[in-house]
């Protein structure tokens, strides 16, 4: 079986963590690194060609900025509900606000629609992204959490708990690096999984760890399909944005519009959302970064945005293609 085809006689891959079986391994305090290391299997996947137009980039100091309203729901696009009466039409940020990001997209979300997006962005917040919020003090709606004590993950297979007090929680930013989506690959569109973890050491220090017995730990839970259902919110958001709602036919927006409860198995989240590995960037100081473009593969051109969150610490660049 080739890495990349769709599971078989498994159920498909929704949930991963990467455990540090041994502290020795983990990258020093400030600096990137990869988990597992696969140094020769970049190639395994024609991809295609992104082209950027045009760059947004959000600063680590968290600023407002309002984009202009478009009149219609940027998912449904619905402007009335079913008896004609006009939508209420909500705000919507454009990178969830507890990444630290300011940029709202003015009256543009429909109530229904909001409902799910919140769902999974308040889901991938707590699950994934708790202690690097606490860490790099990143406020969000409800302020900075109080408490001591925070329970970090020791269990290999299972989750076990351990709690340990903030100023020694070991924090590690860990985003998964994917194979190009199917819309711009060879891949198929149920393979479902990824090439590996990048990380970035926020403070785990080993000495702390051994002073509570610890030998290894557990990277937070990753819940791939609601993880990739934010981050085709943010490039269907600020696309449409960008494009507007004529130039293209959505591709991707039914996904982002898609309950999936936790627990139960799903393909297709790789679709439209990827990594290139050809296209190089340059290092940056922007904590995020929206890149808009065009996507070539095959003869066929289709809208696409890059997604990078926590681009100043090196995460991977996401390729979201949102229409043709
Ligand atoms: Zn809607």
């Amino acid at each position: 079986m080739m890495l990349g085809d769709p599971p078989t006689d498994r159920e498909p891959t929704r949930y991963v963590k990467f455990a540090w079986r041994d502290l020795s391994n983990l990258p020093p305090i400030g600096k990137l690194d990869y988990a597992p290391k696969r140094p020769q299997a970049f190639r395994i996947f024609q991809e295609g060609e992104f082209e950027g137009r045009h760059t947004h980039v959000l600063p680590a100091i968290k600023r407002r900025e309002v984009l202009p309203a478009l009149g219609r729901c940027v998912y449904c696009r619905r402007q009335q509900d079913a008896c004609g009466r006009r939508l209420n039409l909500t705000s919507e940020h454009v990178i969830p606000e507890f990444l630290g990001a300011g940029l709202e997209l003015a009256a543009s979300s429909c109530f229904d629609c909001q409902r799910t997006t919140s769902d999974f962005e308040s889901s991938i917040a707590a699950s994934m992204f708790g202690p690097v919020r606490r860490a790099l003090v990143l406020k969000g709606k409800g302020g900075i959490l109080e408490r001591t004590n925070f329970p970090l993950d020791i269990g290999r297979e299972i989750s076990r708990r351990e709690f340990i007090p903030l100023r020694h929680y070991p924090t590690i930013l860990v985003m998964p690096n994917l194979y190009p989506a199917s819309s711009y690959s060879r891949r198929s569109p149920h393979s479902d999984d990824l090439f590996n973890f990048q990380v970035f050491n926020v403070n785990a220090e080993p000495k702390y760890l051994r002073q509570y017995d610890l030998e290894g730990f557990s990277s937070q839970s990753i819940d791939l399909v609601r993880f990739c259902q934010m981050i085709a919110k943010i490039a269907v958001v600020y696309g449409t944005h960008y494009f507007g709602f004529d130039t293209f036919n959505p591709t991707v927006v039914d996904f982002v519009r898609t309950d999936f409860p936790p627990g139960n198995p799903a393909t297709g989240h790789f679709a439209n959302v990827g990594c290139l590995w050809r296209r190089k960037r340059l290092a940056t100081e922007s904590l995020h970064e929206i890149e808009v473009g065009e996507m070539r593969w095959q003869g066929k051109t289709m809208a696409a945005v890059r997604v990078q969150l926590f681009a100043s610490y090196g995460m991977p660049s996401y390729y979201v293609t949102i229409g043709e």
